[in-house]
């Protein structure tokens, strides 16, 4: 029984992206699972627990509310760093459970340090730093102070980190301004380590980083998008394929999300299809009515453009994604009846719906199609 669409995980992908990725980064390079915005669409409480299977122990997430949830996932105690935001008083609340936190202004350093006097707890912070961004980190003079302070306190600061971001090193147009940001940090982390106080992990760079810029993965990478089984931008699959002789895709997509057909109609050439005057049938054509739409992620600017796979066939959507539904045509298929599955995402017999196929029409990132996917849908995890 399906509410009205399931996703699945497929264990298999997990155990070959964790795979790939351990091997190409050696044992020397630590990889932080990213799972904001509830692991990329795929679910924080299935998607954990199998990253764990697999041997990941240390996880990056945005929200204070998505590290409590991977904290609640977990079967023991394993490092969670907040990368954003949490409020002042869940710093209490991190402090205790021994979650880390990026650092990014002095006033949450010192927060940090007046909750961690008043537990008697250290507080594991990531220093993060401004090189060329813009968006958050301390800058230069902010390091100094964050420095002074750091030392008057040492009882209750752990470096846990030294980090920055790179402003997009998914496409070589920005290639000069991550070179930048690479010098910049390294001065930076100078500037630290010449005042003896040494970070546990030093790192910047995500999936396109790790891949692009070998040398900007030091001793952690905070990896998202490749360990679900797709690449950062084609420049960057295209980039690693060409220095292989086999031309295999070594990332496999974990999710895949199904529903079923509710009804099915018959609809005479000349009229006009669902809302509006979007759609107008030029034969008669033969629809199916599947039930899910923009409420559940399926986004609007797939109207007239989507496909689903029925029968193992390819059917197009048309008209316009409503809220709770899409209308596809179903015309050149055979025996196709009510309850029948509707593949939204991933394979059907031979083919196959890409999330990267589906943005592709849609002009939405792989990122954003997978974090639109509704909580609400319900996530099984099967092995393939
Ligand atoms: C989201 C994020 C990542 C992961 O990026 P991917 O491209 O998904 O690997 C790494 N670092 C920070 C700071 C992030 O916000």
């Amino acid at each position: 029984m399906i509410e009205n669409s399931l996703i699945t995980l497929n264990e298999n992908a997990v155990e070959n992206n964790i795979a790939f990725l351990k091997k190409k980064l050696g044992n020397k390079v630590k990889l932080s699972a990213v799972v904001k915005a509830n692991a990329y669409g795929h679910g924080i409480e299935q998607v954990v627990p199998l990253f764990e299977k697999y041997g990941i122990d240390h996880y990056s997430v945005f929200y204070y509310s998505e590290a409590i949830r991977v904290f609640d996932s977990l079967s023991k105690p394993t490092t969670i760093v907040v990368m954003g935001w949490l409020c002042d008083e869940s710093i209490r609340g991190a402090i205790t459970r021994g979650i880390e936190f990026f650092v990014f202004n002095i006033e949450r350093l010192n927060m940090a340090i007046q909750y961690a006097k008043e537990l008697d707890l250290k507080a594991k912070i990531h220093l993060e730093t401004e090189t060329g961004m813009n968006r958050s980190g301390l800058n230069v003079d902010e390091l100094n102070d964050a420095i002074t302070i750091i030392k008057e306190n040492t009882e209750y600061i752990e470096i846990a980190g030294f980090c920055t971001h790179l402003a997009g090193a998914e496409s070589v147009s920005n290639h000069v301004r991550i070179q930048s940001q690479l010098k910049k940090y390294k001065k930076m982390l100078t500037t630290l380590e010449s005042q003896d106080l040494i970070p546990k992990y030093k790192h910047v760079a995500n999936s396109a980083a790790a891949f692009v810029y070998p040398k900007a993965r030091m001793d952690l990478v905070r990896i998202g998008i490749m360990l679900y089984g797709f690449w950062s931008s084609s420049e960057v699959y295209v980039q690693y394929i060409n220095n292989k002789n086999n031309k295999f895709d070594p990332l496999k997509r974990i999710l895949g999300w199904h529903s079923q057909i509710m009804a099915i109609k018959k609809v005479r050439s000349g009229e006009f299809i669902g809302y509006g005057i979007s759609y107008l049938a030029q034969t008669n054509i033969i629809t199916a009515l599947v039930p899910i739409g923009y409420s559940f992620g399926y986004s609007r600017s797939l109207s007239n453009k989507g496909r689903v796979l029925i029968g193992g066939h390819r059917c197009s959507v048309i008209g316009v994604v409503n809220m709770n539904m899409v209308i596809v045509d179903i015309s050149h298929i055979n025996e196709v009846k009510v309850g029948d599955e509707v593949v939204l995402i991933g394979k059907q017999g031979d083919l196959e719906i890409k999330v990267s196929a589906f943005s592709e029409i849609s002009n939405e990132l792989n990122y954003e199609i997978l974090a639109h996917l509704s909580e609400s849908i319900v996530r099984t995890v099967i092995k393939q």
